[in-house]
C-alpha cells in the first residue's frame, strides 16, 4: 500500500526505489517459502502414520492394519501427505497421474485434429467424455488424499467422489451413444430409452452410494456393498450395451477401435471385481497396508480402462465426426448438450444435501457426548 502511494507522488526516483525494494521482498519472500529445504523439512516433520486401533472406526478398511494418516490435523499436513508413504498414496498417485495422461493425450489430439479451431455440436459429446474423465479422477485423488482430516471432510469428500463417477457414467454413455453405437443397436428397445436410463442410473449410483456411506456403519453389513454395487453395477451394464452389442454383431478385422473396446470391458470387468471384493488383502491381513490392496489394484486397473477407452473414443470420434450432425440431428445433440450440465448439477445437489444430513448427525453426537460426559 505504501509503495502504491509512494508512485502516486509522482516523484519518478523514489517511484523506482520503492518499486525496485518491493521486487526484493517479493523475490525474498517466495524464494524462502518454495526453497527445496523448507519443503524437505516440513516434509519430515509431518507426523508418522498409525495403526488401525490409533484412527476412528469410520476411517478403519477392512484388512488393512497400518500405514493411517492420524486425524485431526491441519489441511496443509493432509495436502503434503501426497509425498508421505501410507495406505493411501497410491490410491491418490494412480488417479492423479491417469488425470494427466488423460489431459495432455486430449491436448495433442485436439492440437492435431483441429478441436481447438471451432468446436462444432458434434465435437460436444467427445468435450464432455474428456471432461468426465478428469472430474472422476480429479474428485477421487481429493478424496483419498484429504479423506482423514476429520469425519465431516471423510464423507463430504467420498460424496464428492460418488458425484465424479455420476459424471463419469454419463459422460461415456454420452460418447458410447453418439461415436461407438450401431444403427441397429439404436432402433432397439435399449437404444430407444439409452440416453435418459442412463442419466437416471448415474443419478441413482451417486444417490445411492451417498446414502449407503452415511447409513452403515464399520463393520460394514453386505447392504452397504450391494447399496454401492448394484444401481453403479446396472449403470455400467447400460453404459457398455452400445459397445457389447457392437463387439458381438461385427467383425472386427477392419475396425481398429473394437480390439481397444474389447480391452477395456476387460479391464473394466477386472477393476469391478477388485472394487467389490478385498483381496487380496482378505488372506493377507496387514501385509497389503502400504502396496497391494484391492482399492489400489482396482484404481490401477480403472486407470488403464480409462486410457483404453479414450483411444477406443477417439478412434470412434473420427469415423463418424464428418456425418454425426445428419445421422442424429441437431436438436439429439442439443439436448444431450443441456442433459450433462443437468446431470452434474442433481449429483452436486444431492451431495450436498447428504453432507448436510452428516453435519446435523454429527453435531447431535457430539452435543450427546458432552451431556453424557456431564453425567
Ligand atoms: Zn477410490
Amino acid at each position: 500500500m505504501r509503495s502504491l502511494v509512494t508512485c502516486l507522488s509522482n516523484d519518478s526516483s523514489v517511484c523506482k526505489c520503492t518499486i525496485m525494494y518491493t521486487s526484493y521482498c517479493v523475490i525474498q519472500f517466495f524464494g524462502q517459502s518454495i526453497s527445496l529445504s523448507s519443503f524437505l523439512s516440513s516434509l519430515s516433520s509431518l507426523p508418522h502414520t498409525v495403526r488401525d486401533t490409533e484412527v476412528p472406526l469410520l476411517f478403519r478398511e477392512p484388512y488393512i492394519l497400518s500405514g493411517y494418516r492420524p486425524v485431526g490435523h491441519s489441511w496443509s499436513f493432509y495436502f503434503l501427505s501426497l509425498f508421505q508413504i501410507h495406505n493411501e498414496t497410491i490410491n491418490v498417485w494412480s488417479h492423479l497421474l491417469a488425470g494427466v495422461c488423460v489431459a495432455l493425450r486430449f491436448s495433442v489430439f485436439a492440437v492435431m485434429y483441429g478441436l481447438g479451431l471451432y468446436l462444432d455440436l458434434a465435437c460436444l459429446p467427445l468435450v464432455y467424455y474428456v471432461l468426465s474423465l478428469l472430474t472422476y479422477l480429479c474428485c477421487s485423488a481429493t478424496a483419498h488424499l484429504l479423506q482423514s482430516h476429520s469425519e465431516l471432510a471423510h464423507y463430504a469428500l467420498f460424496f464428492l467422489d460418488y458425484v465424479g463417477v455420476a459424471v463419469y457414467q454419463y459422460g461415456c454413455a454420452l460418447a458410447l451413444y453418439f461415436y461407438s453405437s450401431d444403427p441397429a443397436w439404436r432402433r432397439s428397445r435399449v437404444g430407444e430409452v439409452f440416453l435418459p436410463a442412463a442419466a437416471l442410473l448415474a443419478w441413482l449410483s451417486c444417490a445411492c452410494c451417498c446414502f449407503a456411506k452415511l447409513s452403515y456403519l464399520h463393520p460394514y453389513p453386505l447392504h452397504r456393498k450391494l447399496c454401492q454395487v448394484v444401481p453403479t453395477g446396472l449403470a455400467c451394464l447400460l453404459d457398455s450395451s452400445p459397445v457389447a452389442h457392437r463387439l458381438v454383431s461385427r467383425t472386427w478385422g477392419d475396425d481398429p477401435a473394437m480390439t481397444l473396446h474389447a480391452i477395456q470391458v476387460l479391464l473394466f470387468l477386472l477393476a469391478a471385481f477388485f472394487f467389490s471384493c478385498p483381496m487380496p488383502e482378505r488372506f493377507f491381513p496387514g501385509h497389503c497396508d502400504i502396496i497391494g490392496h484391492g482399492h489400489q489394484l482396482f484404481h490401477f486397473l480403472l486407470s488403464l480402462c480409462t486410457l483404453t477407452q479414450q483411444e477406443a473414443v477417439f478412434e470412434d470420434f473420427l469415423s463418424r465426426r464428418a456425418s454425426l450432425t445428419r445421422e442424429y440431428g441437431e436438436c439429439r445433440l442439443q439436448v444431450a448438450a443441456v442433459s450433462f450440465p443437468a446431470l452434474v448439477f442433481c449429483s452436486v445437489l444431492t451431495a450436498v444435501i447428504m453432507r448436510r444430513l452428516v453435519e446435523r448427525r454429527l453435531r447431535k453426537e457430539d452435543s450427546w457426548g458432552e451431556e453424557v460426559e456431564r453425567g
